[in-house]
């Protein structure tokens, strides 16, 4: 079965306890339908929420004493069906997991490629799950006869107050700020928790390769345009998707590729400021493929003014990240209409190093290895951030195969002939015009001048200089406790008003 238009459920908040009831109604930024759902086991209930968009039964399933909740989908259905009987129950992805739990316990989370959180009760233990990359966020707060999870933390808070944190930490996972006993479940990984006592395991599910492999120039271009194939393929879902273009090599590969299996005309779609866009370059893909293609300019005071909904949505506290998310953000809540599935480039200089202008491959090296370590937590692939619009986005760069092959590509392949990213615009160099392929990489947030115009709005306040990057951390800092902690609505959260509070601040403690 193909993907469709979008998942059946693309977030939840979970209470699994020994008796009890349901908690508060919860408020979440993805949008959608919610349902709600109670499956009574022998030694405890599963309440759910899912947001979803017509089709929650879609997104549960339950046998005998297991009951499971899934966000999002899989990517590898035709392999892990292989696993099972023919006649096997493996309709839907919350099915299938069911039916490979059964088989495999909490290892069948070591099989799946996807992009998906998952909660399962099953006897007494409660079992919580991230994709490789915790691409949709999961946050706990396991307590002694009572563990709750949600898929975003302004959803979960008001369930804490019946949930006195235990006070143990959570092994290996980040607390949250500001929400005591609240953890988010890392990337990666599913957490075996007791019911009884809250205690949880972790057990890793992915790592990031650290070996590097050695491969000739014509065999590494192949392998990432074939892998980088299977998971456009497995994404594109039944209907025409929406490739965000920015006309840079990593959305223009997807586009390519997605181009190609599409019938008829692939949807692209650009954003840029009145300060700064990268449309041409982007209408040299659009009309290389013949997509039909969109352009959407947002002000610069406009964009700046929705950095309470990016970090709404992605409730991340990185002013980085922020930055990228930003133009995005503005991108996603301008894209009007029925849901639609998005695919992106996002993600691709990760594994590949490619922020990095630099030609000496030990640094290189040293940042994929120090990027891998430490993307955890930091919210950047959140569906949520479409999910405001309720649309769903996927990001075939870090489908979990084309992970497994890029970050172990020795480094050479990645900075080869004066070139960044050299063996993904080799793997690229037929199915794009040659100055797309050989264009420099332009984040995100200088091809829309959100960088620079976040500057200036602390350097207008009054913030010197040397202190921007760090009144730019406070600043989101600040917000993420109103609308990710307080459940403040971002539409009641000012960032001028937040950027001078903090100028003041800073000013004062000179
Ligand atoms: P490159 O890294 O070579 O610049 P890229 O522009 O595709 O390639 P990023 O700059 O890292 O990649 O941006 C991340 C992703 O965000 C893009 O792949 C694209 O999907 C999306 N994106 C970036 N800028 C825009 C834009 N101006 N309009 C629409 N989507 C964009
Ligand atoms: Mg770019």
């Amino acid at each position: 079965m193909m993907a469709h238009t979008i998942p059946a459920a693309t977030g939840f908040l979970v209470s699994a306890q020994q008796g009890g009831d349901q908690g508060p109604v919860p408020v979440f930024a993805t949008r959608g339908a919610h349902e709600t759902v109670a499956e009574s086991l022998r030694a405890q209930t599963l309440n759910a929420v899912l947001v979803h968009s017509g089709s929650p039964e879609g997104a549960m399933a339950r046998s005998g004493d297991t009951a499971l909740v899934l966000a999002g989908e899989f990517y590898n259905r035709e392999e892990l069906l292989t696993l099972l009987p023919a006649d096997a129950d493996a309709g839907t992805d919350a099915r299938l997991l069911l039916a490979l739990l059964g088989v495999y316990d909490l290892h069948a989370f070591r099989l799946l490629n996807g992009r998906f959180a998952a909660a399962v009760a099953l006897g007494e233990r409660v079992l919580l799950a991230t994709d490789h990359a915790g691409s949709v966020p999961l946050y706990t707060l396991p307590a002694p006869g009572r563990v709750i999870a949600a898929t975003e933390i302004k959803a979960l808070v008001p369930s804490t107050v019946r949930t006195p944190p235990s006070g143990r930490p959570v092994a290996e996972a980040r607390r949250v700020r500001r929400v005591p006993g609240v953890h988010q479940v890392p990337a990666g990984t599913v957490l075996e928790i007791d019911v009884r006592t809250g205690t949880a395991v972790p057990s890793r599910t992915w790592v990031p390769p650290v070996s590097r492999r050695i491969l000739p120039e014509a065999d590494a271009a192949d392998a990432v345009r074939g892998t980088l194939e299977r998971a456009v393929r497995a994404r594109a879902g039944t209907t025409t998707p929406l490739v965000v273009l920015s006309g840079g090599i990593d959305s223009s590969g997807v586009a390519a590729l997605a181009a190609a299996h599409t019938d008829g005309p692939l949807d692209t779609l650009s954003m840029g400021t009145d300060t700064s866009d990268e449309f041409a370059e982007a209408r040299v893909v659009a009309t290389h493929l013949g997509s039909a293609h969109r352009e959407i300019t947002v002000p610069t005071a406009d964009l700046l003014g929705q950095l309470p909904y990016a970090v709404w949505a992605s409730e991340s506290v990185d002013p980085d990240i922020i930055e990228y998310l930003l133009p995005l953000t503005a991108l996603y809540r301008a894209l009007d209409g029925p849901a639609r599935r998005i695919l992106t480039g996002y993600g691709a200089d990760i594994p590949l190093a490619g922020m990095h202008r630099e030609d000496r491959l030990p640094q290189l090296d040293t940042a994929v290895a120090y990027d891998m370590a430490t993307f955890d937590g930091l919210n950047e692939m959140t569906p949520v951030l479409s999910g405001i619009q309720g649309h769903w986005s996927t990001h075939p760069y870090w489908d979990r195969e084309v992970l497994d092959l890029l970050v172990p590509l020795e480094a050479g392949l990645k900075r080869r002939h004066g070139r960044d990213k050299w063996v993904l615009r080799e793997a690229m160099s037929t199915l794009l015009p040659h100055e797309t392929v050989t264009r420099p990489k332009l984040g995100v947030h200088e091809g829309s001048g959100t960088t620079s115009s976040f500057s200036l709005l602390l350097i207008d306040a009054g913030v010197p200089e040397a202190d921007v990057h760090r009144a730019k951390s406070l600043v989101v800092m600040e917000i993420f406790d109103r609308v990710a902690v307080e459940g403040v609505p971002p539409a009641e959260v000012s960032t001028t008003d937040t950027v001078h509070r903090v100028a003041a601040r800073l000013k004062e403690s000179q």
